[in-house]
């Protein structure tokens, strides 16, 4: 990684409201097991947001006992949409609510506040890399698909062992790919339209938004006397998972739907990709392993029937999630050439 054996790198994971650190030392050893949160601050701009990283960076040194002078490099995700360099797109970025965001390029403004080399991914990918890595090693030509089911869907396609960002940094947007969804069972009449304008694609079907403003209303016209017509239908979307979880059965319903698109995704990644590995992450499989099991076989079940070739191929469950941006984002920045490098 560097000519330096003492050198590490840090990933930073910057979310709307926190930003997590994790470092990576030079035999691809993480030197920080959990979570290792800062206030992100993003509300008040950019300046006083890469004020707030550099800081914490600072009080993740001391957190995990690392002198700041060997850090060489520093990998950055963030939540897009931004290019493959980390440009904001001109609409500013969802999580970030400041005039200042727009077309911002945070990794050339983080590299010159921090005085170091710094790397860019968006959020997804960089969760989707870790996932990778989780599973294959560092130094390996393996080909997987990750989605990450949170408020939106993400993910990363990675080829090779490489990212696909692709032209614009758009590689990688799984959730508005289009599925066939009207052959998921006990949906009919159901009209998925997602923010982007596309109805049906991953995304209107299988997230927290597809919850809130589909999948819920949907099946509560069919379930009126249940017990979650009584919340605000924002409310009754975020407890669906936890009840799905406790076995209420309208709840399972949803998160099959849920589980029967991906699987219907996943079967067209496989026709394309030929993959080694499937990975699911996000907050809806951050749950007990039983109701993750449940969720995977029910993703196996709606994915058509697979060539004897592929039928053994694996789908696994992001291991550390929460730390997986971070961790993705280090990973990232250990890939460059330090030699060349202040
Ligand atoms: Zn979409």
């Amino acid at each position: 990684m560097s000519s330096r054996t003492d050198g590490v790198v840090a990933g930073i994971d910057l979310g709307g409201t926190a930003i997590n650190y994790t470092f990576l030392d030079a035999t691809g050893r993480f030197l920080i097991d959990g979570l290792c949160e800062h206030p992100a601050r993003s509300v008040e701009g950019p300046d006083v947001c890469l004020g707030q990283i550099a800081e914490g960076l600072d009080v993740a040194c001391r957190t995990a006992g690392i002198n700041r002078a060997r850090i060489v490099a520093a990998g950055l995700d963030t939540p897009g949409p931004a290019s493959a360099m980390g440009v904001l797109s001109r609409k500013g970025s969802t999580n970030f609510v400041h005039a200042g965001w727009a077309s911002y390029d945070i990794r050339a403004g983080l590299e010159s506040r921090l005085g170091l080399p710094v790397v860019y991914l968006n959020d997804c990918n960089a969760a989707a890399l870790w996932g990778h890595v989780a599973i294959f090693g560092a130094t390996n030509d393996a080909t997987s698909i990750s989605a990450i089911i949170g408020t939106g869907l993400g993910g990363g396609v990675i080829v090779g062992g490489r990212l696909v960002t692709g032209r614009n940094g758009f590689g990688g947007e799984l959730g508005h790919v289009l599925i066939p969804f009207q052959s998921i069972p006990d949906i009919e009449g159901l009209v998925p339209a997602c923010n982007c304008g596309r109805t049906g694609d991953l995304e209107s079907l299988c997230s927290l938004t597809a919850i809130r403003r589909t999948l819920l209303p949907y099946f509560l016209a069919k379930h009126p006397d249940h017990i979650l017509a009584a919340d605000d239908i924002a409310t009754a979307a975020t407890k669906v998972r936890g009840m799905a979880e406790r076995g209420d059965e309208m709840c399972r319903a949803i998160f099959r739907v849920q589980a029967r698109a991906l699987g219907l995704f996943f079967d067209e990644m496989i026709n394309v990709f030929d993959p080694d590995a499937l990975i699911v992450g996000g907050g809806a499989v951050e749950t007990s392993k039983e109701f993750q099991r449940w969720f995977l076989d029910e993703v196996r079940a709606g994915m058509p029937e697979q060539r004897e070739e592929q039928a053994s191929l694996p789908i696994h469950v992001m291991p550390h999630g929460d730390t997986a941006g971070a961790r993705g984002a280090a990973i990232e920045a250990a890939r460059l050439p330090h030699d060349q490098t202040p």
